[in-house]
């Protein structure tokens, strides 16, 4: 059993305030697979004011010190790759070579690409006669969902680090056992005392007396768009900088000249991957009409091959990470299909031989109409919306008539009709025929998807503020008495 009942507040493991216990459950068993104690408001007040205090010293260090703090966090974050993914499958059902091949990995590469970026980054720019000096924003709040769950509080960190910010991380409740390794990692590379703090909790207790703290400059959050509204009005009364990484239901256009074959067996695994629990997955698949039954034979076939099953025997998908995330997806495939779409895999109950866990079928729905709620709103499971289109025109219309804007996929040969496709597609990021991932790319939405944008170095934008220097003296010459600036 894992127990992580204290929280790294200014370089130390302390006990919470009001100590409040609460079970974290495995998906794939349903038992308890260990405990943490929730925090409140004032041990959020203590975590923040060790942030605070550690700024003043933190926010002057070098590009230099920060590119070795990196380094060694790198090193210390090699050393628990291993525990990480073990635990990963544990509380949020990860099939284990998913959790190893990419939500352990995808950690280091987070880190490795803020050394890359902070290594040639650009803090002070001339503009006219003056200087733009970008500073690191203060104290920051790291509010994480638990779908790729150190994928997103590393996205944060090391940003934040590289940029000279302290912070406090509020990581999700049905993950945090991922979270306090991570916090070990921070440990043991040896971050200063607090630049790095960690309070377990609620988001309604710890996430909103973080976001709504006087001290907190900035809030970075990952998550349900609705909690991003809440952190948004919680932050307003004091201004502060708001982040926000948030749902999705990314259009994959698959145009009339693609090879259908690779175009939809490659959308339907990519929306069943780590159980459809990604923001950014595929989950309306747009098909020429005349073209829709040859989509669905190819559907049904690739759904019936996805095994689903323990997490630790390495199936294709794991169980959803919750009982109210299973509940939640199952009565989106109900409405499904009470609402008239046609099921061509999958459907309501758990796959046949599994009586227990909170597995969900691979689903797939066809002759979807864009405004059925399946294709509306953001389901977070195993669970794609085949959509019929007449004419490219039309597949554009239905991929921006969505309140989100995180991704848009095309399928296709044709690069002139791909470059006009991808130029209308009101998204922060689009796919063509299934790209490698690159973590140098600006990751974000349009509307409703967030602001903001997170990987690469747009991602130091959020962790920095603008100040303008207009009218310095020039610095007296070397050995006229003056000492020159280190840039
Ligand atoms: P969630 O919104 O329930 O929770 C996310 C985090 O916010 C958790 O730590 C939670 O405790 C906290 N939280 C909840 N209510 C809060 C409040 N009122 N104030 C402050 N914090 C609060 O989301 P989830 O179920 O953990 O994650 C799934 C969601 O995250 C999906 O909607 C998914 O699309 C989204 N997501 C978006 C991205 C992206 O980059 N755009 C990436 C991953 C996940």
């Amino acid at each position: 059993m894992h127990q992580s009942l204290n929280f790294y507040i200014d370089g130390q493991w302390v006990d919470p305030v009001s100590p409040q216990r609460h079970q974290v459950i495995n998906p794939a068993t349903e038992a308890p697979i260990g405990e943490i104690n929730l925090g409140n408001a004032q041990d959020v007040d203590i975590a923040v004011r060790a942030a605070k205090k550690a700024f003043d010293s933190f926010s002057q260090t070098s590009r230099e010190e920060r590119i070795d703090l990196l380094e060694r966090l790198i090193e210390a974050y090699k050393v628990r790759r291993n525990d990480l993914a073990k635990v990963i499958t544990e509380e949020m059902g990860a099939p284990s070579h998913l959790a190893a091949n990419l939500h352990a990995m995808i950690g280091q590469l987070h880190l490795k690409t803020a050394l890359q970026v902070l290594k040639t980054y650009s803090f002070e720019h001339e503009r006219g006669g003056h200087k733009v000096e970008l500073e690191p924003i203060g104290v920051c709040a790291l509010i994480t969902p638990w779908n790729w769950p150190i994928n997103q509080i590393a996205a944060k960190v090391s940003p934040a680090i590289a940029c000279g910010c302290t912070m406090v991380l509020k990581p999700s409740e049905v993950s945090p056992f991922s979270a306090t390794i991570w916090a070990e990692v921070m440990d043991a590379a040896g971050v200063p005392a607090g630049v790095f703090n960690m309070v377990h909790g609620l988001g309604p207790v710890v996430g909103a007396a973080l976001s709504s703290h006087p001290d907190v400059d900035m809030v970075s959050f990952t998550g349900s768009t609705g909690a991003g509204i809440e952190v948004a009005r919680n932050a307003a009364p004091t201004i502060k900088r708001v982040h926000t990484e948030l749902g999705g239901k990314s259009a994959n256009i698959v145009l009339p000249d693609a090879d259908l074959e690779k175009a939809v067996s490659g959308g339907i695994r990519g929306v069943m991957a780590n159980s459809g629990q990604s923001c950014n997955a595929p989950t309306r698949m747009l098909v020429p009409a005349d073209r829709m039954d040859e989509a669905i034979a190819v559907a049904r076939d690739i759904a019936s091959q996805i095994t689903v099953g323990d997490p630790t025997q390495d199936p294709d998908i794991g169980p959803v990470a919750s009982k109210a995330q299973f509940d939640k997806i199952q009565g989106l495939i109900e409405k499904g299909v009470a609402e008239g779409a046609t099921l061509v895999a999958g459907g309501p109950g758990r796959p046949e031989g599994i009586d227990k866990g909170y597995f969900v079928q691979p689903t797939v729905f066809a002759n979807v109409r864009n405004d059925m709620t399946i294709a509306r709103e953001e389901i977070f499971g195993p669970v794609v919306s085949i959509i019929p289109y007449k004419d490219i025109d039309e597949a554009i219309a239905i991929a921006n008539d969505s309140p989100y804007g995180l991704a848009g996929y095309i399928q296709g040969e044709d690069a002139e009709t791909i470059a006009r496709v991808a130029r209308r597609l009101r998204v922060g990021q689009v796919l063509i025929n299934q790209p490698r991932p690159d973590p140098m790319a600006p990751f974000g939405g349009y509307k409703q998807s967030g602001n903001g944008r997170e990987w690469g170095d747009h991602g130091f934008e959020a962790f920095l503020e603008v100040k303008a220097v207009l009218g310095a003296p020039a610095p007296a010459a070397a050995g006229e008495g003056g000492e020159a600036k280190q840039a």
